[in-house]
């Protein structure tokens, strides 16, 4: 029986049940009977080889199942899943979706799109529905993903906005991934309550960050870049409080036309003020989201803030304070500022042009966001 593929890369060759589940993939069929329970087989031979008793059965090859239940046709799209990865399946909209990968340094998970800030260059643009079944994936994936993970990273729309619950994930991923670093992008607002920063301090993570964005050091240019009247207080006093709590934070900036000028001045205010925060990374603007639809309004090539760029570096390590530039082409930075310049675009959204190929600063050179097409710096040029 040829069965065609829906669009989303998944079809049930035998009974199951439409309710969606997540599990993790295995390509290995002599797992324990109970490993089999939560891992979905990737099984390369005849359907009438099939173990008993796994979670479900992925087949590349469409064919004949009688005698299993949970039998799904992968799209050639899907190929990529390997042993470790761990998915959500939706056997009523024929979908898988990724929500860990294994072989990746990079494992992000959208907790809500639900957001109380409305930022001008948001690559991730708020919306209001009811998302809670993201966290009830979530905390079904945590238990399933290795030991042996490096980082995850827990983001929005605004993560904190989940309350307890956001708690009581991070004291899921302190219990089943102890040795896993987890890093929270927040706005910090809600951390202003004393008692939930508290809260969130009393899970003693072992190895806990938030990455915190403020983009002035006056209250009401911040306010205005995340459209929120109040917010740069909230954020401030947020700060204060998880780190009163001993929770590490991380200062966010992200650098475009409405922060550049005051970026030396905001460098100054948190040399002077928060320098007890364990980070600070000055970004670049990624083009997507609202950034992109207000890409006129935003873009600054970054060839044209490096003087700014270099004194607010600057200014952050004569206060001793660890500091990172992300998001930046090494081309376009001044050369003493190379060191303190990050990889740190998400391998999966990560690109290098033609121009890179005969750089031999590409080995450490941080590239592009795969969506930067629509400006790019009038600095790129390679080294050879
Ligand atoms: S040419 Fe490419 S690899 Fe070389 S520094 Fe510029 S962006 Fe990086």
């Amino acid at each position: 029986m040829l069965v065609k593929l829906s669009a989303r890369g998944l079809r049930a060759l035998s009974a199951t049940s439409p309710t969606p589940f997540v599990a993790r993939i295995s390509e290995n069929p002599a797992l324990s009977e109970s490993e089999r329970a939560s891992n979905l087989l990737l099984f390369p031979g005849e359907a009438s080889a099939l173990p008993q008793g796994f979670r479900g059965y992925l087949l590349r090859r469409a064919m004949q199942v009688s005698d299993r239940d949970n039998v799904y046709l992968l799209g050639s799209e899907h190929y990529y899943l390997r042993t470790g990865d761990v998915v959500r399946i939706d056997p009523a909209r024929g979908s898988v979706s990724a929500l860990y990968r294994a072989a990746s340094r990079s494992n992000t998970f959208l907790v809500t799109e639900r957001c109380d800030n409305f930022c001008v260059m948001c690559s991730q643009p708020p919306k209001r529905h009811d998302d809670s079944w993201l966290v009830d994936d979530l905390e079904q994936a945590i238990p399933l993903i290795s030991s042996e993970a490096a980082e995850i990273g827990i983001t929005g729309g605004e993560p904190a906005l989940l309350g307890e619950r956001l708690v009581q994930l991070l004291v899921l991923l302190r219990r089943c991934l102890p040795r896993t670093s987890v890093h929270v992008l927040s706005n910090g607002r809600r951390f202003a309550d004393s008692s939930f920063a508290r809260r969130i301090g009393d899970v003693k993570h072992p190895d806990l960050m938030f990455g915190i964005p403020l983009y002035s050091d006056l209250p009401e240019e911040h306010d205005y870049v995340v459209q929120a009247r109040g917010a740069f207080d909230e954020t401030v006093r947020g700060i204060l409080n998880l780190k009163r709590r001993r929770v590490r934070v991380e200062l966010r900036f992200v650098i475009h036309r409405e922060t550049v000028t005051r970026m030396p001045e905001f460098a100054r205010f948190v040399a002077r003020n928060l320098t007890f925060v364990d980070h600070v990374a000055l970004m670049g603007l990624e083009p997507v989201g609202f950034a992109k639809a207000n890409i006129e309004a935003l873009w600054i090539d970054p060839v044209d803030y490096k003087g700014a760029l270099g004194e607010a570096v600057m200014t952050l390590e004569r206060a001793g304070m660890a500091t990172s530039i992300y998001n930046h082409q090494l081309c376009t930075l001044d050369p003493r500022l190379h060191r303190f310049a990050r990889k740190s675009i998400s391998d999966w959204k990560n690109i290098y042009i033609e121009t890179c190929d005969s750089c031999h600063w590409k080995e450490d050179c941080g590239g592009f966001f795969a969506s930067a097409s629509l400006r790019r710096s009038k600095g790129i040029v390679a080294y050879t």
